[in-house]
Parts: structure tokens; C-alpha cells; sequence
């Protein structure tokens, strides 16, 4: 037998299972593979639809490259929003859970985090801020604890002529009202205690066009290039909705923008497409693979069942956010083993902090009517120096932070007590009445008193803080989900200080300070989450360059909230776009990437190309066979394994000390135990998943081999051989290949021996050794020395061998003696090894 070689010809295989009478059900489906007719090819896919993708989008397509953006959301066009209560209960991203809305909630250990899913991304949701990053807060060598450091491979400098391209197309200007009550009461805080403020430039028709004079609801004038929702937009009317969605179109958002812009020049924008998973192709470009949400289907895990279908492209472009690109990242890390070892790390919130003023009063002690639902959500921006210019600490901003009209209820209805006790008023009149036949039967004074005298809400103030946090949280998948270890112990010093500083407002406002109820938890909420795929000079500090190009992945680039090696410290949007428009820029000033393939790739277009299904996998093995009677039973079995190491001893020790497991979960079918019996390799079928979260997180098995005793040629000992075929999300092939060694030679272990699996996960698909040409079984014990991926060992605790023995199912004409046989055939082969004399041969 030669060496055990990548099997790219499934086929091939099918030859070799053909005998040992395990046949596929369809034989003629066993894989489907793109014709290069078939296969749709760009020069550029852009993941995503916020800052930088859209960005980046527009660059690449007004150059003249074709490029397709995949977003996962729907479009929002005005007045697309949801406003009434069963609307806003649906209006979050979770398709697992039929839910097909707008904002994207996560849930880590340490901190909560609210991005959006929609044409626009952010963008949609957001507060319009777009402020620069302070030229000094571009840090070099910043120590982080944890290891390494902060430094920032791009400058404020090679960002400012970006800054203004973002700027122009965002049409940002500075709140114009000169009589927005939280505007002045932000501003004349400010003065008393001497910090310095400002008006942040806002992504806002106030007018018009970008520089006329501001007027309310009035029509917007569009660009040129049009807009993709083909509706009109009004100016602000200072309602406060900005971060539930501009109803109004008054928001500059990214649809009607920079992608009505994309558009315009031939971007191909396509909405509820998510992406799954992405590969290189050998010779230049790469393969994405995405799903299309069909959002009428709300049936919990209909997007499971989803067909994969895929494109190929020159450029890769993830901007799906830094939740989702350093997800994306994580889950495809199969098919990118060369990717730097700081994938994850450097995530920040960007110092937010969200806290509240309550209950403002002016000098004179008359209620100060602050009015936080007036105006656009942010009018204001404190700033406090750094150590790096002039400050103490870490530098960092304060802004208000209006909310919509109709909060105000809520506001009202949260002071609990005294909402008892005025309604509680009205329905003792009411009750008076009932009962005595009362006089009063208007009773609108006291539903009138019930409702209070709104002062609460209208001298209410919520403030937003962000600045120079600590970028030391550390992103990876556990169990397959998104997880981050963030702490705010690191940053401790700087949220108190940002926290005497909102004091300081609240004092000067005579207002009520209070902390949102997560500090107290210790958890803040970050609606900027930064970092994941951090930018850096070499592989050895970050993930990518400083044009966003991935580190040994050319023509793959992240260009989003992900890439920043640190915190913004200003409200991050305007320096995304920037990053994403200098790395465009960059981009096509280079030749373009080769294109694997396509030797047509320069021929004229032919007709629009439709994304054709995804390779299938091959279908599982039938685990049927007519007339037999199967047997199956389940096993999960978990252990240390490390990426990088060949000899499973070794991947468990390593693993073990980096926390790093493989698990699975495998059912494993004899499809007829009289045949199985007979079988010298004791043959079946195993199918389910494993989860490795180094390699990506759980992997489906495509297809899956188990042999249950298997003899080696003198030897007393016998083998339990496990092969599975697993692919990752982006459609790389892997190899699970196990064995449990059951041997005398440490004497009468025949627990260890049957529960402990020496495992290697291989590169590509290894196909099982020909059951004609090795009927000993031999080659499963070569021992794989090129494309091991990672090893380790695999164990089933007492408690899951308890629950493995009540999975045993046995169906067909001799399903009651079909438990009787297998427990034969297994004692007796386990008796063989143990109560033998002679010792078992050493073939490790
Ligand atoms: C309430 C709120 C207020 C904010 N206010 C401001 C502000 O005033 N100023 C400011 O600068 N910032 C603000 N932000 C933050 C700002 O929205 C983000 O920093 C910014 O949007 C990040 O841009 P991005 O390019 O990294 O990704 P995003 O804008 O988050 O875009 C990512 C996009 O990718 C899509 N996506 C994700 N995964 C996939 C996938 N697998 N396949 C396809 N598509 C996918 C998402 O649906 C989304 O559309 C605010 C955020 C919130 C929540």
C-alpha cells in the first residue's frame, strides 16, 4: 500500500466501498461539480454593506471592476422602518429563529454589543457622527495587557485626504439649531466646568443639499447618481429616530450614498444573501459560499436547510462588520491555515459607555427641560485629552444622546413607584364609584394625574461616552459561537475617570447622575465594537496590512470595524470608511490578482451569470440494505487536540494547555449486522459532526467510515477505526482519521482501550484503504505524516458511554437478536485480545 494521498474523485472511492456492499443511495449524485460555464466569476464580492464595504464597493465598481455585494439584511427604504409594537418585537436579526430584522443583538462574557443587518449596515442605525480620530491617538507600541502591543500601522495623515472623500459623499455638516434645548444644555454644562465642546460634523440633510439653509421636512436634492430605493427623502425634523431607522430619508445613510453610488456604476447589490464560508483557489482568487434568506420563511431553523450556493472572485472584500468578518474569519480558519495567530485578538468596544442624567433643574431650581427626544440623536461631542496630547489617562469623548418621541412613555412608566402610586389612585376612584355609586364619574383628573407631568422625560439626558479603552478583548469560537474574553478590569481607570467626568455634567445640569444597570454587572454595552483582525506592519502584530490585504491571502482583504488594531476613541464610522477608501484606492493602483480558471476572464461579458448551487457534498452512505436488519447506536467522544501538531500524544498534552478540544458526535449504522459480522473489517456507516473550534467549529460529516474491530497482521490486538469526511464552511476539504487501540500489553484495560481514540485531522479527503487489496486493514495504520491539520485524543466519559448504551436501536426482520449478536461480536473480540496468551504486537 503507497502512501495515503488527498482523494479529489469521489468516484474513485465509490470503486472501493462498491464491494464491502455500501453503496450510496444515489449513486449518480455523489458530487456536483461547477462546469467553468456554470461558475459565476468577478473581479470583486464585497461581504457586507456598512462603512467600509460600501465603500469599498463604490471604488472598486466607479473603476470599472464588476463587483457583487452580498449583504445579509434587507434593504430599507424610507418609511421601511418598523414603528408599532409587533413590528419592533421582530425587528432582529436571528434567522435561525425566523427573525429577518434590523438589529443584530450579541451577548459576550463581559459585555453586551448591538450591531445592524440591512442594506447600509451600521449605517442605518446609527447616530451620524463622523469625526476624525485624533491625529496623536494613532498609537505606536502601547503596550496591551495580555501581550503585544497597540500600534497603528496607518496614520491621521494617510487618512485625512480619505476623511474628506468619505466626508463629501456622507455630506456631513454641523448641527445648524442654535435653540435645541439638550444642544445648549450640553454646551453651557460644558462651559461651567470647563471642558471642551463641539458640534460633530453629522451625516444629515438639514437642508436641501449639503451647505443650504436648514428647514424641517422639506424635499432632499439627490445626486447624480440617483438613489437604488427610488423614493424621496425629506430634511430632519428633529424626531430623535435616527437609531431606529430615518423613516424620513433625512439620514445620509450608506443606501443612499456611497451604494445608490456603486449602483449607479454597476454594482450588483444583492440583499439577504449571507455569506457562509470562503475559500482560496489553487492558482489565484477565491471561492465564496452564501445562502439566500427567504425572510416569508419564519419556521425556526429554516435557514439551516438553505441551499449553499457560491461565486468566484479576483478580490475578496469582508466588510461584514467586526462581529461578523472576524466571525466569518474564525469559522473558515480550515481553509485559511496560513492566517496570522492574531485572528481575534485586539477587539475593543471603543470605551463605550452608556449612563444617564435624570431629573435636570437649573440654578433656580425650576426644571431644566433638556428634551432628550428633540433633535437628531447626537448634537454635541465633549472632548478630554489623553496622556498622548496633553491629557491625563486615556483620551475619550462624551456626547448626548437623544432617543425617539415616543421613549418618553417608557421613561414615564420606568419610575415604578410613582407610577403605583398614581395609578394606583385612579383605580381607587374607580372602585370608590363602583361601589358607592359615586358623584364623580369623569375621572379624567385623575387618569390626567396617573399620567404625571412628563417632566421626568422631558429633563432626562442619556449620555454616550467613548474613547481609548484597552484593546485586549480576544475573540474565538466556542462551541462553533462567537465568543469574546473582554474584561472591564483592564480599563477600570479609564471608565472612572469618563465617569467623573459625566458627573461633573450631571453636576452642572443639577441633575441625577445615574449609571446604566449593566455597571453595576460589571458589563458595558458597546454599539462600536472594533478590532478582531487587527492591521498590522507584519504577520507577526496583525492579521492584515494596512491597506486591509490578509497576511499570506493576497487579494483577500478586511476592511471594517475588524481591522482597526485599536480603539478609534471618536464614534469609529468616518475612519472605517476612510481605511476602506485608502485601501480601495491602494488596491487598484496595484495589477490586478491573477483569476484561477478564467482564462476568459478578459474576454467581453456574455450574459448575466446566475450563482449556481455549491458543490453538494456526497450523500451519506445508504444505511439501509434491503432485507438486512441494521443496527445503530451513538457516540460522542471529546478531548484535547492541538493545530500544528502531528502526533496525537502531543496534540493532547499541547492542547490541554491552550484549552483547544475536538468533539463529536457520531451515529454509527451497521446496515445489516449478519453482513457486518461476517465482514473482516467489521464495516459501517458514521454520520453527524464534529466540533473543532480551531479549525472553524462544527463540521458536518459529508461522509464517514467506522470499523469496529479490524485485526493487524500478527497481532493479537485488534483496531477501532473512525474516518470521517468533513468540509468547512468555505468548502475545504478535512480528514477525521481515528483509531482505538485494544491491546494486552498493559494488561486487563479493556475500559481505556475501547474509550480512548488516537485522532489526526487531515487535509483534503483521505479516502478508506480498498477492502479488496487490504483486507487486514493495513493501511488505516500507516501513520500520517503531510497535511496533518491537528491531533489529539478523544475520550467518552462513564457518564456518556451510560447514555451511548441507551442509543442502541436495531431495525428489520432480526431487530431482537441484532443487540444479542453485536454484543457477541463484541465481547467476543474484546475476550480475543485479553484472554489471549500471546502479547499484542507494539504497532505504535
Ligand atoms: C445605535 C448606534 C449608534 C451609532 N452611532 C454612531 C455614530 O454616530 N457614529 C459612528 O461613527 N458610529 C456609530 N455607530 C457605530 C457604527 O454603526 C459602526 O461603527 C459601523 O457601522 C461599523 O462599520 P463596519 O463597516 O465595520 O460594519 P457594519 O456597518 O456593522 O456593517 C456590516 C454589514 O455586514 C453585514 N453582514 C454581517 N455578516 C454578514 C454575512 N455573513 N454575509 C453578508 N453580510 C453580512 C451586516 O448585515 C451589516 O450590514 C453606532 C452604532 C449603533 C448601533
Amino acid at each position: 500500500m503507497g502512501p495515503l494521498k488527498p482523494c479529489g474523485d469521489v468516484r474513485a472511492v465509490r470503486s472501493v466501498l462498491q464491494p464491502a456492499g455500501l453503496l450510496p443511495e444515489n449513486p449518480e449524485g455523489v458530487a456536483v461539480t461547477n462546469t467553468p460555464a456554470e461558475v459565476e466569476y468577478v473581479d470583486a464580492v464585497v461581504v457586507g454593506s456598512g462603512f467600509g464595504a460600501a465603500v469599498s464597493a463604490f471604488r472598486l465598481a466607479a473603476a470599472g471592476e464588476s463587483v457583487v455585494v452580498l449583504e445579509r439584511g434587507r434593504p430599507y427604504p424610507p418609511g421601511g422602518f418598523a414603528r408599532s409594537p409587533a413590528e419592533m418585537g421582530r425587528n432582529f436579526w436571528d434567522p435561525s429563529g425566523g427573525l429577518y430584522g434590523l438589529f443584530d443583538a450579541w451577548t459576550f462574557r463581559g459585555l453586551e454589543g448591538i450591531v445592524s443587518s440591512g442594506l447600509g449596515g451600521g449605517s442605518l442605525i446609527y447616530a451620524n457622527v463622523l469625526l476624525r480620530k485624533d491625529e496623536d491617538w494613532f498609537v505606536h507600541r502601547s503596550p496591551v495587557p495580555g501581550g503585544g502591543y497597540e500600534d497603528w500601522p496607518f496614520s491621521r495623515a494617510d487618512l485625512d485626504p480619505h476623511y474628506e472623500n468619505a466626508e463629501r459623499m456622507l455630506g456631513a455638516v454641523r448641527y445648524p439649531y442654535a435653540d435645541t434645548p439638550k444642544t445648549q444644555a450640553m454646551e453651557q454644562s460644558a462651559a461651567a466646568v470647563g471642558l471642551s465642546i463641539q458640534r460633530p460634523p453629522l451625516a444629515v440633510s438639514f437642508g436641501p443639499t449639503r451647505y443650504a439653509q436648514a428647514e424641517p421636512n422639506v424635499a432632499v436634492t439627490e445626486p447624480e447618481y440617483g438613489n437604488l430605493h427610488a423614493r424621496g427623502r425629506s430634511t430632519c425634523t428633529l424626531c430623535g429616530e435616527c437609531d431606529i431607522g430615518c423613516n424620513i430619508g433625512a439620514k445620509n445613510t450608506l443606501d443612499h450614498t456611497y451604494l445608490s453610488a456603486a449602483k449607479h456604476h454597476g454594482a450588483d447589490l444583492r440583499t439577504l444573501h449571507e455569506v457562509r464560508g470562503f475559500r482560496p483557489l489553487d492558482g489565484g482568487g477565491y471561492e465564496v459560499r452564501f445562502v439566500v434568506h427567504d425572510p416569508d420563511d419564519t419556521a425556526a431553523g429554516a435557514s439551516s436547510r438553505l441551499l449553499v450556493r457560491s461565486i468566484r472572485c479576483r478580490r475578496l472584500v469582508l466588510g461584514a462588520g467586526t462581529f461578523g468578518s472576524s466571525y466569518l474569519l474564525l469559522r473558515n480558519r480550515a481553509s485559511l491555515p496560513g492566517i496570522s495567530p492574531l485572528l481575534g485578538t485586539r477587539f475593543s468596544g471603543n470605551g463605550d459607555l452608556l449612563t444617564l442624567l435624570m431629573d435636570a433643574h437649573t440654578d433656580a431650581g425650576a426644571v431644566l427641560p433638556v428634551r432628550g427626544d428633540r433633535g437628531p440623536v447626537i448634537t454635541t461631542a465633549i472632548r478630554v485629552p489623553d496622556a498622548v496630547d496633553g491629557g491625563a489617562g486615556r483620551g475619550y469623548y462624551i456626547e448626548d444622546a437623544g432617543y425617539p418621541g415616543f421613549l418618553n412613555w417608557l421613561l414615564e412608566t420606568a419610575q415604578l413607584p410613582e407610577v403605583f402610586s398614581r395609578t394606583g389612585s385612579v383605580a381607587w376612584q374607580l372602585l370608590m364609584n363602583r361601589l358607592f355609586h359615586g358623584q364623580r364619574s369623569n375621572i379624567s383628573r385623575d387618569l390626567a394625574s396617573a399620567l404625571g407631568d412628563g417632566h421626568l422625560s422631558a429633563s432626562s439626558l442619556p449620555l454616550l461616552g467613548m474613547g481609548r479603552d484597552v484593546p485586549d478583548g480576544v475573540m474565538t469560537l466556542s462551541e462553533g459561537r462567537l465568543e469574546i474574553d473582554w474584561t472591564l478590569a483592564t480599563s477600570r481607570a479609564y471608565f472612572d475617570r469618563m465617569r467623573s467626568t459625566m458627573e461633573q455634567v450631571a453636576a452642572a445640569m443639577h441633575a441625577r447622575f445615574q449609571d446604566n444597570p449593566l455597571w453595576w454587572a460589571k458589563r458595558v454595552i458597546t454599539v462600536h465594537p472594533l478590532g478582531g483582525a487587527p492591521a498590522g506592519p507584519r504577520i507577526e502584530q496583525g492579521v492584515c496590512d494596512q491597506y486591509g490585504e490578509v497576511f499570506g491571502y493576497p487579494g483577500l482583504y478586511v476592511l471594517d470595524g475588524a481591522a482597526m488594531p485599536g480603539p478609534v476613541g471618536a464614534n469609529p464610522s468616518l475612519t472605517i470608511a476612510a481605511f476602506s477608501d485608502r485601501a480601495s484606492e491602494h488596491m487598484l493602483e496595484q495589477s490586478r490578482p491573477a483569476f484561477v480558471n478564467r482564462a476568459d476572464a478578459a474576454q467581453a461579458p456574455g450574459p448575466a451569470p446566475v450563482s449556481v448551487p455549491a458543490p453538494a457534498p456526497a450523500p451519506l452512505l445508504s444505511v439501509r440494505v434491503p432485507g438486512g436488519t441494521s443496527l445503530s447506536f451513538t457516540e460522542r467522544m471529546r478531548g484535547p487536540a492541538a493545530v500544528g501538531v502531528t502526533d496525537p500524544r502531543r496534540g493532547a498534552l499541547v492542547g490541554r494547555t491552550r484549552g483547544h478540544s475536538i468533539m463529536f458526535e457520531l451515529t454509527i449504522t451497521a446496515p445489516d449486522i449478519d453482513a457486518f459480522g461476517r465482514d473482516p473489517l467489521h464495516t459501517g456507516v458514521a454520520t453527524g459532526y464534529v466540533v473543532c473550534d480551531v479549525l472553524g467549529g462544527r463540521l458536518d460529516v459529508e461522509r464517514g467510515w467506522f470499523n469496529l474491530f479490524v485485526h493487524p497482521a500478527g497481532s493479537a490486538g485488534r483496531r477501532m477505526l473512525y474516518r470521517l469526511w468533513l468540509r468547512d464552511p468555505g468548502g475545504s476539504a478535512l480528514t477525521l482519521v481515528g483509531y482505538k487501540e485494544v491491546t494486552n500489553r498493559a494488561g486487563f484495560t479493556p475500559w481505556k482501550d475501547t474509550t480512548t481514540l488516537f485522532t489526526h485531522v487531515l487535509d483534503g479527503h483521505m479516502p478508506p484503504p480498498d477492502p479488496l487489496t487490504d483486507r487486514a486493514g493495513q493501511a488505516a495504520f500507516l501513520t500520517p505524516e503531510d497535511g496533518v491539520r491537528a491531533a489529539g485524543i478523544l475520550r467518552i466519559s462513564p457518564a456518556a458511554f451510560a447514555r451511548q448504551l441507551t442509543t442502541f436501536q436495531a431495525t428489520g426482520a432480526h431487530a431482537g437478536s441484532a443487540l444479542l449478536d453485536f454484543a457477541r461480536l463484541f465481547a467476543g473480540e474484546v475476550a480475543g485480545v485479553y484472554l489471549s496468551t500471546r502479547k499484542t504486537r507494539d504497532t505504535d
